[in-house]
């Protein structure tokens, strides 16, 4: 590691792979022989096409994404799809089950009542969201047109460890903090999302990838750039897709796949997150936010219960190279975010931290 990069535990922009980052900067002004950087480029050239064609591929390989999907690389963030989803999947039956487990899903919930009948499909704001319900607690409409739920509450560092069970209600979730970072079954969704910036690329991607069935079906108002039906046939160039991060995609992808793919990150995400909460959980001061069975393998949520300790905690912790650990003010306290980029030794480092803090304070 360059001597002046630090251990960084943003939740979101987050830090990106060394090497990815290595490898955009030797490659910036000059693209593989093209004279030019990516940003400079023609969203319609060949070199561009080919760019885009390739990380759409890796993406579908890495995560399996079966036939009958599409991938689309959109803009608007993934609080664009909060919108995006009523207005494209709502007309079913005018109704949609949401389950309310974090800020994120409650404000897709409030956005998605401009639109029709929406149902709660559970809340766990009665705890200040520590905790993710069993399936036997959800509320299931039947006729809903959708189940909505967000698989990991960056926020609260909670994580869904199921995938609900609806029938034939298509699923729709919001993997913007946890995407890439474990194997899942594409063909038990209807819609996944992200937003990229947390673990696959800079800010400025969202990535959708959808049963392509469930496209146009849209409301008549739906704008233009929200339609999944137009993006589906223009192939995400409606207009100029977000060319840079589709490219800092492909080089994680790049990575993730040279890392033992989903299935290595899984392994990494449980060594991190395993060694952090074993260490919490022997100290004095420290207590974690989330349950644990519900604890969240991307986000660790914890505090001292003295706010003036969690600020001396986390002024040291910078001083001491590992930095962005200050918790939403949602939840307080301390909150590490432990996503792929994120090596196992900044989480070791970190581990002995807390236990010498834990020790002399
Ligand atoms: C960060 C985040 C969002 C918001 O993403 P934007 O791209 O900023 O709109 C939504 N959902 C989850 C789970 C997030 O972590």
């Amino acid at each position: 590691m360059s001597s002046t990069r630090v251990y960084n535990f943003a939740a979101g922009p987050s830090a990106l792979p060394l090497s990815v980052l290595e490898r955009a900067g030797s490659e910036i002004t000059n693209y593989r022989g093209s004279g030019m950087s990516v940003m400079e480029m023609s969203h319609r050239s060949k070199v561009f096409m080919d760019i885009f064609q390739e990380t759409q591929d890796k993406l579908r390989r890495l995560m399996g994404v079966p036939e009958g999907y599409r991938i689309l690389f959109l803009q608007t963030g993934a609080s664009g799809q909060f919108s995006a989803v009523p207005l494209n999947l709502i007309s079913k039956t005018g109704r949609a089950d949401y389950a309310v487990t974090g800020n994120f899903s409650d404000l897709a919930c409030k956005e998605a009542r401009k639109y029709g009948q929406i149902s709660l499909a559970c809340d766990t704001g009665d705890r200040n969201h520590c905790y993710i319900p069993r399936q036997e607690g959800l509320k299931l409409d039947p006729k809903a047109s959708y189940f909505y739920y967000c698989a990991n509450n960056t926020i609260y560092g909670t994580e869904w460890d199921y995938v609900p069970r609806t029938g034939d209600v298509p699923l729709v979730c919001d993997m913007s903090s946890n995407i890439l970072s474990m194997p899942v079954d594409v063909s038990q969704y209807g819609v996944i999302y992200a937003g990229a910036q947390k673990n696959m690329a800079p800010a400025g991607l969202t990535v959708v990838i959808l049963r392509e069935d469930l496209a146009g079906h849209e409301l008549p108002h739906t704008p233009l750039m929200m339609n999944y039906r137009t993006m589906i046939d223009k192939d995400s160039m409606y207009n100029t897709p977000p060319c840079w991060c589709i490219y800092m995609l492909g080089l994680v992808l790049d990575w993730v796949e040279e890392n033992g793919g989903l299935s290595g990150m899984k392994k990494l995400r449980d060594l991190r997150s395993g060694m952090l909460y074993d260490t919490l959980e022997n100290t004095r001061r420290f207590q974690l936010h989330a349950d644990r069975d519900s604890r969240s393998g991307m986000n660790v949520t914890f505090r001292t219960g003295d706010e003036a300790l969690d600020a001396k905690f986390i002024q040291e912790a910078a001083a001491a190279g590992f930095v962005n650990l200050k918790g939403h003010r949602k939840t307080g306290g301390m909150r590490a975010s432990i996503y792929n980029a994120m090596p196992v030794e900044g989480v070791e480092k970190l581990c002995e931290f807390i236990k010498s803090f834990d020790k002399s304070n």
